[in-house]
């Protein structure tokens, strides 16, 4: 299919996107949800009607931008894409509106970042695709209803229980992404090798997947970091010692945590004495903005029982101690 970028802002990475499948049929885990977008894919084209709104919600980089940009290429559809933080007035998505061809896909990334006047006005363009627009300025101003394509809305966020409900009951659709298992991130990884021209040996790829935090993206990056390690140091070829000797350089430790997720575990050990400690109070003392700790850092310390979360605040876990005291060098 054809794809028309517009964006209003830098979209995805050019790196990011060479290693993007291109095709559902492509990606690898998320059984479920590939099944169900299947279903309503196949029912779309078969009743020659547009597909219905799709939200994506889960933490980062485990492929809601993916999936939204390999369905307009299965659907042979346009594909244009913006942000939350982009759209700061209703003016600033009329154009997109008014640009979406029949049955293209509009996907917005951090849709719960959304200003309220905004997403308001979202709601009669997902529902009956009319919007309302302003002609002339001041006494002159009159306002025209306009009607406009039946189109596809993606939203993708990191934070479903952010979105309204008004906006969340808008999308007939509603898929949550979960971290992946590590026989799927080494899938991820042999195949994205050979996109990268680089070979591994299998133990290699496990070992990576085991320390990717569940998070394609990472294990992305780990890959991208280990190639050129095995590329200035060796024959570039990668080995598990290889792998393990990479990692170790950038200190990625066995969970596969990194610095930021060691910093955070340690503030709360020694500054709040293991807590409960709020997020606010621990970013606070790490420097570190509240959203990123809750986005990119929390969500795999809760999936694999090093942070609980109480009524009071954040709670490290006994493995948790185990672990940052081993690590301690
Ligand atoms: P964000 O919300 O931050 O945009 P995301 O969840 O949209 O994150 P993606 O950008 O879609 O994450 O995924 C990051 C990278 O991980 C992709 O470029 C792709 O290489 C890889 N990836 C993600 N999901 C899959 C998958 N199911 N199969 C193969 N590769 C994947």
């Amino acid at each position: 299919g054809r794809e028309t970028v517009l964006r209003g802002d830098d979209g995805p990475s050019e790196e990011d996107r060479s290693l993007r499948p291109q095709s559902i049929s492509e990606m690898v885990g998320q059984l479920e949800v590939r099944e169900r977008l299947k279903v309503v894919v196949d029912a779309a084209v078969k009743r020659d009607e547009p597909l219905g709104h799709i939200l994506f919600d889960g933490p980062p980089g485990l492929g809601k931008t993916t999936f939204a940009t390999c369905i307009p290429k299965d659907l042979g559809v346009n594909f244009q894409l913006t942000s939350g933080p982009a759209l700061q007035a209703p003016k600033d998505l009329v154009p997109y509106l008014t640009n979406a061809d029949e049955r293209s896909i509009l996907f917005i990334d951090e849709i719960h970042r959304l200003p309220k006047a905004v997403e308001e006005y979202l709601y009669t363009a997902m529902e009956d695709f009319r919007i309302d627009i302003v002609l002339g300025e001041g006494t002159n101003a009159r306002t025209i209803n306009l009607q406009i394509k039946p189109f596809t809305l993606i939203g993708a966020t990191t934070r479903s229980g952010m979105l309204t409900a008004p906006l969340r009951d808008r999308f007939p659709l509603r898929e949550h992404l979960d971290f992946y298992t590590n026989e799927e991130l080494a899938e991820i990884i042999r195949r994205n090798a050979v996109k990268l021209s680089v070979t591994i040996e299998d133990d290699a790829s496990l070992e990576i997947s085991e320390r990717s935090r569940g998070t394609p993206r990472v294990a992305n990056n780990r890959l991208r970091w280990i190639r050129d390690y095995v590329t200035s140091k060796a024959d570039g070829h990668i080995t598990l010692q290889l792998a393990r000797d990479a990692m170790k350089m950038q200190e990625i430790d066995t969970l596969g945590l990194d610095n930021q997720d060691r910093k955070y575990l340690s503030t709360i050990i020694r500054v709040f004495g293991g807590g409960p400690a709020g997020l606010e109070a621990i970013a606070h003392t790490m420097n570190a903005a509240p959203e990123t700790l809750a986005d990119e850092v929390e969500p795999f310390l809760l999936r694999t029982e090093l942070l609980v979360r109480t009524p009071r605040g954040r709670v490290v876990t006994a493995k948790a101690l185990e672990h940052v005291q081993k690590y301690k060098k």
